[in-house]
């Protein structure tokens, strides 16, 4: 059996992985279909997320099936299933409040501890969700990634002529544009990679434009989804008086023109992954209406055994989801 791993900063390899232990009671091994290169996979690949752990499995959005279970399990062998991969104590005030996203005991799979791009690994039945049976494969490894935007939206309200500016369209922005498309908004996605703009264009009537573009227009709400300094401060620009900014790109430092906020009562929001399993079912109530159009938002599907490419082509910036796949090879 196979998994990558990344030893430091951009050395990453597939290597022989070693026996796996024997399953606690309530544990499950699961066998992976797909794993999906996300940007903070990208992140600590690059060495660029400063909580990241090394050495390192990568990847945490993660679709496979249950091919163990430990005796206290309450899901049958075989079942498909999505993880949920960042944990929580259970007992902390944040956690008893339903804040399990901000518990301070959380570890990230494939940030602070390993993760799953492997063909088999291990995990507690707790951070497992059944997929249902409608739900094809390559719309539910996007559960993960769409939950952080399903928790993110319940902050504000967004509904048919709503104004949305999206800034960044990587995989979280195009996710964010195609929701709020979906929900009926009239939606602006901002990025500056040309290519990224054709593609948002697949996902239905969505204007897009090149930030520097825009002069003198606000909106309802801003997203941002770059993590750049730049677009955090240009994304306040945008928010019209009395509107609101969810944030979710993870920009270390921005200056805030305070009178600004105070005097145009604009409303700041922090969002940060989801709730589970509030925002996991929900992603999936959406994921399993076919008229939510995510079908371009997976752009590549590639043998995990070539990693390389698949890296390569994530970094690029040129697509939306790349996903590894991991069913191909004999384990
Ligand atoms: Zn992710
Ligand atoms: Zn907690």
């Amino acid at each position: 059996m196979l998994e990558l791993f990344l030893n430091k900063p951009k050395q990453m390899e597939l290597r022989s992985m070693e026996a796996l232990p024997a399953l606690k009671d309530d544990e499950v091994k699961i066998r992976l279909v797909y794993g999906g290169i996300c940007g903070s996979d990208l992140s600590v690949f690059l060495g660029k997320l400063t909580h990241a752990s090394y050495p390192l499995r990568p990847g945490h959005e993660l679709l496979g099936h249950i091919i163990e279970a430990g005796k206290n399990v309450p899901y049958e062998l075989g079942t498909r299933i999505i993880v949920q991969p960042n944990s929580y104590c259970g007992e902390c005030v944040n956690c008893l409040n339903g804040q399990t996203n901000i518990c301070p005991e959380k570890k990230s799979l494939g940030v602070t501890v390993n993760g799953g791009f492997s063909e088999q690994f291990i995990i507690s039945s707790k951070y497992v969700m059944p997929v249902p049976d409608d739900l094809p494969d390559e719309r539910a490894v996007l559960v993960e990634p769409f939950a952080v935007i399903v928790h993110a939206f319940k902050k504000v309200h967004i509904t048919k002529g709503t104004t949305v500016a999206v800034l960044g369209c990587g995989n979280e922005g195009m996710l964010a544009v195609a929701l709020a498309h979906y929900l009926g908004a009239d939606v602006t996605a901002m990025d500056i990679n040309p290519i990224k703009l054709e593609l948002i264009k697949t996902l239905g009537d969505i204007r897009v434009i090149h930030p520097d573009e825009l002069k003198g227009e606000t909106f309802d709400i801003v997203v941002e989804a770059a993590g750049a300094q730049s677009a955090f401060e240009n994304g306040l620009r945008l928010v019209r008086p009395g509107g609101q900014m969810i944030l979710i790109g993870l920009t270390p430092e921005a200056t805030i023109p305070v009178i600004r906020v105070v005097r145009s009562e604009i409303t700041l929001y922090g969002s940060i992954i989801y709730n589970i399993p509030d925002d996991f079912q929900h992603a999936m109530e959406y994921l399993r209406d076919t008229n939510f159009n995510v079908q371009p938002i997976v752009s590549k599907i590639i043998p995990f055994t070539d990693y390389k490419h698949a890296f390569e082509d994530a970094l690029s910036g040129n697509y939306g989801k790349v996903l590894l796949d991991f069913k191909k090879n004999p384990v």
